[in-house]
């Protein structure tokens, strides 16, 4: 579940059309984006250019500055149809946590594709945002968050030359923006994000500053405006190029909870070599990958915190170049798992929910998504099988 569950963007369901033979099915639909990318359309905005992921029907929303396109006005000829990733079923005895699952919610509905929450026994709840199951967080690793993460900005995408990352401190004043990296020569200076929006303000400047809210996502979906909120948690992905002679390294990221640290080890030959990095504060966890391996924990240092901010620093005196810079969020459950529409078979709105014997399955795109959370839980005999996903090449 990891995936589906948090994001999903999709304004629609993921329908399934059964062939004959093995049972394979199509994804046709965007609720399950990104990690099941269906018809999903790649398009470009009009406004700023960005090119991306967006959904097959509805109303368009730049990712980058949340232009939102008609559907009426959406144009044909520059969409990129992905071909429709596949879908194995296998019928289990029984389906696990994360599990992709084609369900039959009833007779009028369906099959559709949803993620396993709950299984028998087990009881959901949402606290201060954040789900939990069983009395512990559910707690995805960042491997899944790579797989769901919703895009804030994209350094390298900057069509009028502007970054949204900006480098305070000593040293010189890095304007106009690098293009070809940014430089942070000593622990004074600090690469800052600042946010910008633009479709939601009514300021008639383009682009103003303003906080980072979940209202639109990478698969240029929008959440409606009562469901705004404010992410806090984040990942940052960035590649580092260490100086020649360089043997010593310390990165420092800080996120509105935490503030990350990664030192090298001391004396390493890390002359003009490069490294890759993933920081994140999602699930609120402190977590570093290094060249696509997670770092050990032992090896991280991370202090908590309100910090308020993203920033980058680098903690030693030899120089390190930044670049491919992209900043992530997650998704913020908030009540929006539970009440967003009653539950016919729990009658009340809850903020916990038992699975008794059945299964509880819910859509990536919590705002839009029909699921569990409207049909209440799902019997095993609901569920046609537990979904393999093959993908296109
Ligand atoms: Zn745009």
């Amino acid at each position: 579940m990891k995936l589906l569950f948090l994001f999903l963007l999709l304004a629609l369901f993921s329908g399934c059309k059964p062939q004959e033979g093995p049972i394979c099915a199509e994804v046709d639909g965007d609720s399950m984006l990104p990690e099941l990318h269906g018809w999903a359309i790649f398009e470009t905005c009009p406004k700023c250019q960005f090119h991306g992921l967006r959904c097959s029907s509805g109303t368009s929303v730049c990712p980058n500055c949340g232009w939102l396109t008609p559907e009426n006005e959406r144009s044909e000829l520059p969409h990129e149809i992905i071909p429709p990733d596949l879908l194995h079923i296998e019928r289990q005895e029984k389906y696990f946590h994360d599990d992709l699952v084609v369900v039959v919610p009833s007779p009028e509905i369906g099959p559709v594709v949803k993620r396993v929450v709950g299984v028998p026994g087990d009881r959901l709840e949402i606290r201060d945002g954040a789900l939990f199951r069983n009395g512990e967080r559910v707690v995805y690793s960042l491997v899944d968050w790579v797989k769901m993460r919703i895009l804030v900005f994209n350094d390298d995408f900057r069509p009028e030359g502007r970054s949204r990352w900006k480098v305070s401190g000593t040293g010189e004043n890095q304007t106009p923006q690098p293009r070809d990296g940014w430089v942070l020569e000593n622990p004074a200076e600090t690469l800052t994000y600042e946010h910008e929006t633009a479709r939601f303000t009514s300021t008639g400047s383009r682009f103003v500053p303003g906080p980072i809210t979940n209202q639109r996502a990478e698969n240029g979906t929008q959440f409606p405006a009562s469901a705004v909120r404010f992410p806090k948690e984040f990942m940052v992905e960035f590649e580092v190029e260490f100086e020649p002679e360089a043997n010593d390294a310390c990165i420092c990221v800080t996120f509105p909870t935490f503030r990350l640290t990664w030192r090298g080890n001391q004396g390493a030959d890390l002359s003009a070599s490069k490294a890759s990095f993933i920081f994140s504060s999602l699930d609120g966890l402190p977590r570093i990958w290094l060249d696509e391996k997670p770092v050990p924990e032992s090896e991280i240092s991370a202090e908590e915190g309100d910090f308020g901010t993203i920033q980058i620093r680098n903690l030693t005196e030899q120089k390190v170049t930044i670049r491919r810079l992209v900043l992530w969020r997650g998704e913020v459950w908030e009540d929006f798992f539970t009440n967003y529409r009653n539950f016919p078979k729990n009658e009340e709105k809850i903020v916990a929910f038992d699975c008794g014997l059945e299964y509880y399955v819910i859509g990536n795109n919590l705002f839009v998504s029909d699921d569990s959370r409207i049909w209440g839980s799902i019997s095993p005999q609901q569920i046609l099988g537990r979904a393999v996903l093959v993908k296109h090449e």
